[in-house]
C-alpha cells in the first residue's frame, strides 16, 4: 500500500513519523488507498525553512514566467483530468461527475490565475507637485501557508496555489489529513509543470501539531485557511498576534428564500441540488429554506419527493447522485443533528438516519434528509450541519423572510426565487452574504468571478476572480521627484 511523501526543496520523502493513519474510501471502507505519516513539527519547520530560502530567486522571476508554469500546470490537470476526478471520488466520495466538475473549476482557476501573470499592475498617480508623481506596485509577501479542507481537496488548493505563485510567493501547502492522495498529485503536477526546488512544499500531517507548527512559523508572511470557525478563528488571533495577513473562508448556513410568486419546480429543483449535491459537504450548500407559508406546503411536499428520489451509492458508479459522507468522525457528527433537531421540536419529512441497502452497508450514507418547522433559535437552523439536511423555516411574507435569512452569524451565499424585479433588487441589497443568486441555487461559482463571505464566514479578501491576488500582494508606495532640488514645504 502507498505511503504518501512530503515535497520539501523540490524531493519527496517520507515523514520520519510513526504517528499514521489510512485514506480510507468513504464508501466503501475495505478500500484502503494509501496511509498517511503525520509529519513532525521538525519536518513542518524544514519545509517553511525551504519556501523560505526559495523565495528572492522566485520573487525575481518576471510574473508572466512565474504565469507561464501556472498555465502549464493547467494543461496537464486538463491531461489528466478523468484520472484525477476518479481519484478524487475515490478519496472523498463525491459523484464522478462532481468530481470533474471539481477538475474543470481548478483548471479555469489556474488560466486565470496565469493570465493575472500579465496584470500585475499598479497605478500611477499625478503629484500636487511640478515634475513629481507617485507610483504603486504590488510584490509578494514572502511565505504563504495554504490550509485546506477534504471537500473540495483539488479545487480549494488551486485557487490558493495559483494566485499565491503567480504573485511570486513562496508556499508550505498542508492539505487536511484525509485527502493526502489528491494533494500529492497536484503537487506533482506543479513540479512537472517546472517550478523551481522550494516553490511549492507539501506536509502531510495533523492540523494540531505540522499545521500548528507552519502557520506559527516567524518566516510565514500570510495564511490562505478554508474550513471550519474554530480553527479559522484560531489562527486569526494568532495571527493577529504577528501581525500576519490572513484570508479564512469558514462556515455558512446559506438560505434559500421562496416567494409566493415563485417558480415552484425551478425552486424545488434549485433548492435539492443546492442542499443535496456533493451530499451537502460544500460551503455554499443550501442548508434552509425560508419560505413563504402560503406555498410552504407544496414547497415541503415536492422537496421531500425529490430528496427520496435520490440514488444514493459509491460515486464511481455513473447512476449515483448523492455520495456518502466524508469519513466516520463527520458521519457522527451528521447524525447526531438528526437528534438535536427533532429534541428541538423540528419536524422529520424525510431522510433522518443512515441509508442502508444494497451497496451502501460499507460507506458513511446518510438519507438526504428535511425538517419542516424548523425555527431561527433552533440549533438546526443555526449550525453548520455539513451533510445532506434541509432545513425549512415557514415566514408570513417577504418582509419576514428577509429578517429569518439574515438572522445568521454566517453570510456566505444566498438565493431567492421570485419574479418580481423590485423583490429581488431589494433582496440583493439587503441580503447578508458575501454572493446571492437570483433563481439558481446558493451553490456554483465561476473561476473569474470573486468568491467569499462576510460576517464570520469571512475575514480578509475575496479570493479568485478580480480579486485572486489582493490577499497574495502587498501594495508599495512610490514617491518619485525629478526636479533635482529641495522641496520647499511640505506635502499634505
Ligand atoms: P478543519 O477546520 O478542522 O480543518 C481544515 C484544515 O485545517 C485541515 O487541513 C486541518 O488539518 C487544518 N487544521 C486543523 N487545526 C489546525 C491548526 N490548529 N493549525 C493549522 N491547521 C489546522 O475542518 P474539517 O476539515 O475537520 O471539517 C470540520 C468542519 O468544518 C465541517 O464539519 C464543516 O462544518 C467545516 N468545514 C467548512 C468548510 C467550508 O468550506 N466552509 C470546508 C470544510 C469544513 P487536519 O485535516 O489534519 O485536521
Amino acid at each position: 500500500m502507498q505511503t504518501y511523501r512530503n515535497f520539501v526543496s523540490g524531493q519527496w520523502a517520507e515523514s520520519a513519523s510513526q504517528k499514521t493513519t489510512d485514506n480510507v474510501n468513504p464508501a466503501d471502507t475495505d478500500d484502503t488507498l494509501g496511509t498517511v505519516r503525520l509529519s513532525t513539527r521538525d519536518e513542518a519547520r524544514a519545509a517553511v525553512e525551504s519556501a523560505a530560502e526559495a523565495f528572492r530567486a522566485w520573487r525575481s522571476t518576471p510574473a508572466p514566467a512565474r504565469g507561464r508554469i501556472v498555465a502549464r500546470a493547467a494543461r496537464l490537470m486538463e491531461a489528466s483530468k478523468e484520472d484525477l476526478a476518479r481519484l478524487l471520488t475515490r478519496e472523498e466520495g463525491k459523484t464522478l461527475g462532481e468530481a470533474r466538475g471539481e477538475l474543470q473549476r481548478a483548471i479555469n482557476v489556474a488560466e486565470f490565475c496565469a493570465g493575472e501573470s500579465r496584470r500585475m499592475n499598479g497605478e500611477t498617480i499625478p503629484s500636487e507637485l511640478p515634475s513629481n508623481f507617485a507610483y504603486t506596485l504590488r510584490q509578494p509577501h514572502g511565505v504563504v501557508a495554504v490550509v485546506t479542507p477534504w471537500n473540495f481537496p483539488v479545487a480549494i488548493p488551486v485557487w490558493k496555489l495559483a494566485p499565491a505563485l503567480v504573485a511570486g510567493n513562496t508556499v508550505v501547502f498542508k492539505p487536511a489529513t484525509n485527502t493526502p492522495a489528491t494533494a500529492v498529485r497536484i503537487v506533482e503536477i506543479f513540479e512537472e509543470a517546472g517550478l523551481p526546488a522550494g516553490v511549492l512544499n507539501l506536509i502531510l500531517g495533523s492540523g494540531s501539531e505540522a499545521g500548528d507548527e507552519i502557520v506559527g512559523h516567524r518566516a510565514v508572511r500570510a495564511i490562505s485557511f478554508t474550513g471550519s470557525n474554530g480553527v479559522g478563528v484560531k489562527l486569526y488571533e494568532q495571527a493577529a498576534r504577528r501581525g500576519v495577513r490572513v484570508q479564512c473562508e469558514m462556515g455558512g448556513k446559506n438560505p434559500v428564500v421562496i416567494l409566493e410568486d415563485a417558480d415552484m419546480e425551478l425552486a424545488v429543483e434549485s433548492t435539492a441540488q443546492g442542499a443535496f449535491g456533493s451530499t451537502g459537504q460544500r460551503c455554499t450548500a443550501t442548508s434552509r429554506a425560508v419560505v413563504v407559508e402560503s406555498v410552504a406546503d407544496e414547497f415541503v411536499e415536492r422537496v421531500a419527493e425529490r430528496a427520496r428520489s435520490l440514488r444514493l451509492g459509491n460515486g464511481i458508479d455513473a447512476e449515483t447522485e448523492v455520495g456518502p459522507i466524508v469519513d466516520a468522525s463527520q458521519f457522527k457528527s451528521v447524525l447526531s443533528y438528526m437528534d438535536v433537531a427533532r429534541e428541538d421540536g423540528a419536524e422529520l419529512v424525510c431522510g433522518g438516519a443512515p441509508a442502508v441497502g444494497a451497496g451502501l452497508g460499507k460507506g458513511y450514507f446518510v438519507k438526504p434528509t428535511v425538517f419542516d418547522r424548523v425555527t431561527p433559535d433552533m440549533r438546526i437552523a443555526r449550525e453548520e450541519v455539513f451533510g445532506p439536511v434541509l432545513s425549512v423555516l415557514r415566514v408570513k411574507d417577504f418582509e419576514e423572510a428577509l429578517v429569518v435569512a439574515n438572522d445568521s452569524e454566517f453570510g456566505l451565499s444566498s438565493s431567492v426565487f421570485t419574479n418580481d424585479a423590485a423583490r429581488v433588487f431589494r433582496f440583493v441589497d439587503e441580503i447578508e452574504t458575501g454572493m446571492t443568486h437570483v433563481n439558481s441555487p446558493t451553490t456554483g461559482g465561476e473561476a473569474h468571478v470573486p468568491f467569499g463571505g462576510i460576517k464570520s464566514t469571512g475575514v480578509g479578501a475575496f479570493e479568485q476572480g478580480s480579486t485572486a491576488l489582493d490577499f497574495y500582494t502587498e501594495l508599495k508606495v512610490v514617491y518619485v521627484d525629478y526636479t533635482g532640488r529641495k522641496r520647499e514645504g511640505n506635502l499634505y
